[in-house]
């Protein structure tokens, strides 16, 4: 629970405004363009005064995305422009975190628009708070939702009245962590298991037992694999198994090198192999030189026990 005289201060902030921050520079065309070129934006609305004067604004216009930027304090902390107030529209979390609420993460912003603004505009912001919710436990600990709503505006030239144009709304998480156990050691990644049902036992048992079972169809003997409760040809579904003599041409293969994913060695060389009794299935390789695999390959089954758990069939070149 917390305090209940912080929670009296923290809802005495609820709606408080904080004055106005001043953009450094008015809109600028060189500020848009490297914006642009940065982020990969190609629109001449941006870019191109002719363009945009035909498209009925006076100059280029700013991406609206670059609301925030225009009136940022630059790299050092509290530069800001002159005329800016010297308020922190923060100050709450400075509250908050008195209490015992260390840790901050911001958790989402949104921007919304009222219209365009033009090379040549000056902007400015105030500040207000917007929502500070009631003390929440999520995963990653114990705090306050803050929400902070900053509205833009255009200042007015010579007698007008200031325009707003956009808002941003920016929302942190000001809370105390989680206590975490933490392992001992770094587990080490285990073969993923593979998905067993009625249908595909067999096959995993076969392997334990150092078998390559193969499902047939005992009303028209047709291979089939991967296990299917039902024939392809003649739609029975009564199978029993055989045994393949495990061997087989490499059939396709593909060497994976990137990402290199726990528990697998890299690169990770994967088989398509055409059995000698006609069906294919997809294997590890083991045993080639790397780069050498080639489709048409001779291959030959062997098993391999891993993590103490599983044993799966892999592919070898014959002969190697
Ligand atoms: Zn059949």
């Amino acid at each position: 629970m917390a305090d209940p005289e912080l929670i009296e201060k923290v809802r005495a902030m609820l709606g408080r405004q904080y004055g106005r921050v001043y953009a450094w520079d008015a809109v600028n065309a060189p500020m848009i363009r490297q914006w642009c070129e940065q982020m990969g934006i190609d629109n001449p609305l941006y870019t191109d005064p002719g363009f945009a004067r035909d498209a009925g604004y006076p100059d280029v216009i700013a991406p609206p995305g670059m609301l925030q930027v225009w009136c940022m304090g630059g790299l050092d902390n509290e530069n800001y422009a002159p005329g800016s107030t010297d308020e922190n529209s923060f100050e709450t979390l400075k509250i908050i975190e008195s209490y015992g609420y260390p840790a901050v993460v911001a958790v989402n912003s949104d921007l919304s628009f009222v219209r365009p603004v033009t090379v040549g505009e000056r902007l400015y912001y105030t500040s207000r708070v917007d929502a500070i919710s009631d003390e929440k436990t999520t995963g990653l600990g114990t705090g306050f939702f803050f929400t902070l709503v900053m509205d833009y505006f255009v200042e007015a030239t010579a007698g007008g009245t200031d325009e707003k144009v956009g808002e941003q709304l920016f929302r942190v998480f000001k809370f105390k962590p989680a206590e975490r156990s933490v392992p001992a050691e770094k587990p080490t990644a285990k073969r993923p298991l593979p998905g067993v049902s009625d249908d595909t036992r067999f096959f995993w048992e076969g392997c334990e037992a150092g078998q390559l079972l193969i499902q047939r169809c005992t009303a028209c003997q047709t291979l089939r694999h991967p296990p299917a409760p039902v024939c392809i040809e003649c739609h029975s579904f009564d199978w029993d198994t055989v045994q393949a003599k495990g061997s087989g041409q490499l059939y396709s293969f593909v060497v994976m090198h990137y990402p290199e994913v726990a528990p697998f060695d890299h690169p990770n060389p994967i088989g398509l192999i055409e059995l000698d009794e006609g069906v294919r299935m997809i294997a590890g390789l083991v045993g080639g030189e790397p780069g050498k695999w080639q489709i048409g390959q001779r291959v030959q089954v062997e098993f391999q026990r891993f993590d103490d758990q599983q044993t799966l069939p892999q592919f070898r070149p014959l002969g190697a």
